[in-house]
């Protein structure tokens, strides 16, 4: 069996790669992806029940397969899945907005799966940059 302790679940944006899936290497090593429109907003306020069971599965073949044992949950700062930026008054509303789902979200996986351990981060890029902030909540 070939063994990663990570799994990191995201949304599907091209926006964040490769800086994102960089700065994941350098934090966790070696991870499984599991990537679907809207991140763990599949997780937390689906659109679709078979969206969330489709990332529910992904990961628990991520633990099946490779013994994981953590999985990063990320949102990111002007998702399509929630209707972008622009729904949101300010920056700061959208931080908090994406913090309470990704909440919901941890507290979801923890009841379906007690024994890993979850993190959870929003990623953003100011301005649209180059640069890319990760921001962690907890
Ligand atoms: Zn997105």
């Amino acid at each position: 069996m070939h063994q990663t302790s990570t799994a990191i679940l995201t949304c599907m944006d091209f926006r964040f790669w490769p800086l994102a899936l960089d700065a994941f290497a350098e934090q966790y090593g070696s991870f499984d992806l599991i990537s679907m429109a809207g991140g763990a907003k599949n997780i937390a306020s689906p659109t679709k029940d078979a969206y969330h069971q489709a990332m529910i599965d992904n990961i628990a073949t991520s633990i099946k397969l490779h013994g994981t044992t953590r999985l990063v949950m990320t949102n990111h700062t002007d998702c399509g899945g929630y209707g972008g930026s622009c729904m949101f008054e300010a920056h700061d509303h959208e931080i908090e907005f994406h913090r309470c789902e990704l909440m919901t979200a941890k507290k979801v996986i923890q009841k379906l799966f007690p024994d890993i351990n979850v993190d959870t981060v929003i990623l953003h890029r100011p301005n649209g940059g180059g640069e890319l902030c990760l921001i962690g909540v907890s």
